[in-house]
């Protein structure tokens, strides 16, 4: 199955299961646009290379389309497709009035010297220039593009539009009015989503035990904070693999190491461990926080943790849903986990269009009253309804986007 389709089943499940308008349900099945690009780049011994890029709108109803870019060397269209729809209906869930759009382009970026990076990044942005804009299109990073890339990206689209637009791109350098707070707000939404499903469960965080799966952006932000409240973070990995270790692991040690080493290949623990027994671990919470399907058919009946905490997109095929909650197991998903990164970029949006710059603190408040009311938006949904997270939000989303399209006279 490709992603794409795992997320149309997505989308089927929460149709079925919460009654939702069909009209809306057929509408969202098709991105609104497709824009696929040929983008040429001077490599450094001067020879010409030609990367593929893709810009997906999937949907606008509620404003204009959002979502990051992705640079890496697995990236197709049918993944950017998935990623779109699900910003779609991620925006709806965290309640921020933007569409869904995604886009990225095929590329290893760590085989490209940083000339070379920065020369497919403005090439990559003039391409689709024509399609986005503060009032269109509003794209961020994702995995392999960083701050640094988005100042890239807004310094050539105000190159190609003569006016210097910081509101184009979020996620942007503090210095050219990135937010505060914007890098570490996934893992630190993510970190809300988890404290309230413990609130609810009536735990405490001490007596919890973690596992991430790549220690990115995403999963290292979530992996430092969540020790910080109490938790204790047991594993972490990255591509190359993952580190195990009972009394906990020092987040900042291990970032250290890894910018030292590259990976965290030898880096003081317990015992290596692989990526796929990372997700087997008789921990109390698995935070797959990496890449797609890394949960399917096969090994969701390994799973012993209590709870998944989505922070990647896609992580968990439909099939592996089902097991998971045949077991009991309660799914957190990407679709409100990973929101946080998304309401910062929105509060990005806003400062830049106003003016007006918020405190970090401000900043963190907003995103926790956003995380929070989203989280019980869709517990209470599936609660009442008996439904499992994942479908609450996607119900709670579709009916969103139902009312804007209606609103606006779109069927
Ligand atoms: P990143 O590039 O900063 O980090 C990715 C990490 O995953 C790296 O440590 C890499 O070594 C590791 N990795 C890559 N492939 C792996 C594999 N097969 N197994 C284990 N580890 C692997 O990217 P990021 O921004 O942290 O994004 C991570 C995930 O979170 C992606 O799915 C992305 O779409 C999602 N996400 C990101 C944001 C954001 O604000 N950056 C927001 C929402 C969702």
């Amino acid at each position: 199955m490709t992603i794409f389709k795992n997320a149309l089943v997505q989308l089927k499940n929460a149709a079925e299961a919460a009654g939702l308008d069909p009209v809306v349900v057929e509408v969202l099945k098709h991105p609104k646009r497709i824009l696929q690009v040929s983008v040429p780049v001077v490599m450094d011994d001067g020879a010409v290379k030609v990367f593929e890029g893709y810009r997906v709108q999937h949907n606008d109803a509620r404003g204009p389309f959002k979502g990051g870019l992705r640079f890496h060397p697995k990236t197709d269209l049918d993944e950017v497709k998935a990623l779109a729809f699900w910003m779609a209906i991620k925006c709806a869930v965290v309640n921020v009035p933007f569409g869904g759009g995604k886009g990225g382009v095929a590329v290893d970026p760590k085989k490209l010297s940083s000339g070379e990076l920065e020369r497919l990044s403005r090439a990559f942005i003039r391409a689709i220039a024509p399609v986005i804009g503060p009032d269109v299109d509003v794209p961020a990073p994702d995995m392999n593009t960083t701050p640094e890339i988005m100042a890239w990206m807004v310094d050539e689209y105000a190159r190609v539009t003569g006016k210097f637009q910081p509101a184009v791109i979020t996620g942007k350098p503090i210095a050219i009015g990135g937010s505060l707070g914007r890098t570490a707000a996934t893992g630190r939404g993510g970190l809300f989503a988890l404290e309230e499903w413990r609130r609810r469960a009536n735990l405490k965080a001490k007596d919890l035990t973690i596992a991430v799966q790549g220690i990115g952006n995403v999963g290292f932000w979530f992996a430092k904070l969540a020790r910080e409240a109490g938790y204790k973070v047991v594993a972490i990995s990255d591509s190359k693999g993952g580190v195990y270790a009972t009394a906990g692991i020092n987040l900042d040690k291990a970032l250290a190491y890894k910018k030292e080493h590259g990976n965290l290949k030898g880096f003081p623990a317990d015992k290596e461990i692989s990526n796929e027994r990372l997700l087997e671990l008789p921990v109390d919470v698995i935070v797959p926080a990496a890449t797609e399907n890394v949960l399917t058919d096969k090994n969701a009946g390994r799973v012993k943790a209590r709870v998944v905490l989505e922070l990647a997109n896609g992580p968990t095929t439909p099939e592996a849903d089902f097991k998971l909650a045949k077991k009991g197991i309660t799914v957190i998903p990407d679709v409100l986990a990973n929101s946080g990164g998304v309401a910062v970029s929105y509060f990005e949006w806003v400062q830049n269009r106003t003016g007006y710059y918020m405190t970090e603190a401000e900043v963190n408040d907003k995103l926790k009253k956003l995380m929070v009311e989203a989280f019980y938006d869709v517990a209470g949904l599936a609660t009442d309804k008996s439904l499992t997270l994942r479908t609450a939000a996607f119900a709670l989303a579709v009916r969103r986007i139902a009312e804007a399209q209606q609103a606006r006279g779109w069927r």
